[in-house]
């Protein structure tokens, strides 16, 4: 039975394992199985190499291991390397680790339109963002700027990656918030504070003809309410983890991955 599952600290809100094995089910590999792995950072490393004896056929990887996967893997893709993170491991025979990135290419397939030539507003410099960044630039954007809260971290991404940091987010054809805000777990998540700890003004979100969201959660987030009232096209995160997810299924199994099947499973408050 090939085992696949997700490697994160904490992991119990992952809505992949019902993702993952509904699109296993609909596939007809009923002998496949795909569970949570909470794994703290310290033995983040002798498990992943245990993973493959075990019985794993590959494995997604989220907060905070992400960077550690790709720095343990045999080899990686020039996407994964680049962006310096990976979210997808695939165990070969004689225990060889293989790294992916799948958040990039399944950003720019939920957006689910070209880029090529935008400007694009960027939120946050962590591994989201920085996959973000990579995947609007290697697609050919015109100009990506990068804002975060800490601004030395957009600096940083923004010279690494080639972004422009910016003070407060500006005009842009398509924004794209990597934060966790607006998750629901601030202690307020109201619309106006959420947009205020994301340097942003109800109004001004009437200056983006786009708004995507990687936070996902079952209602709709703050911020795609607010881009929504001002008639923009959203995409939101469960879109984007439906896409990136897919990706990592087509990888493992060489099938083709069955969407709406894992946008219905993902999207199901009961998933957890
Ligand atoms: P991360 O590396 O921990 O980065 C978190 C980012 O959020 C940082 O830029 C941080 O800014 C910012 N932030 C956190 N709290 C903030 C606040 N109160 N005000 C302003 N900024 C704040 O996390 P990540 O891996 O990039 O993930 C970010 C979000 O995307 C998470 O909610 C995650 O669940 C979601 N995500 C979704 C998908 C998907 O498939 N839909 C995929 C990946 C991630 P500082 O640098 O200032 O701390």
């Amino acid at each position: 039975m090939p085992l696949l599952g997700v490697l994160g600290w904490p992991v119990a809100h992952s809505r992949s394992p019902a993702m993952q094995n509904a699109a296993l089910a609909e596939l007809g590999l009923g002998d496949w199985h795909y569970q949570r792995l909470p794994v703290p950072p310290e033995l983040f490393g002798e498990t992943v190499r245990a993973l493959g004896a075990a019985g794993f056929a590959g494995a997604n990887v989220t907060i905070p291991h992400k960077r550690a996967a790709l720095a343990l893997a045999d080899e990686a893709s020039d996407a994964a390397r680049q962006i310096g993170a990976a979210n997808t491991l695939s165990f070969g025979e004689g225990g060889a680790i293989a790294a992916e990135n799948t958040d990039a290419p399944g950003l720019l397939q939920a957006l689910g339109r070209p880029v090529a030539g935008i400007r694009a507003q960027v939120l946050g410099a962590g591994g989201s963002a920085r996959a973000a960044v990579w995947a609007l630039l290697d697609a050919g954007a015109a100009e990506v700027l990068v804002w975060n809260r800490t601004s030395e971290r957009a600096e940083r991404l923004g010279a690494e990656l080639g972004a422009k940091p910016v003070k407060r987010p500006q005009s842009a054809d398509l924004l794209v918030n990597c934060t966790s805000v607006g998750l629901g777990l601030e202690r307020s998540s109201a619309e106006g504070a959420d947009l205020n700890q994301l340097g942003l003004s109800g109004d001004q979100i009437g200056e983006y003809s786009h708004v995507a969201d990687l936070v996902y959660r079952s209602r709709s987030t703050p911020l795609l309410a607010a881009a929504s009232a001002h008639g923009a096209r959203t995409t939101d995160g469960l879109e984007i983890l439906v896409a990136q997810g897919a990706l990592s299924l087509g990888l493992w199994t060489g099938r083709e991955p069955p969407l709406a099947v894992m946008r219905a499973a993902a999207g199901d408050d009961a998933a957890g």
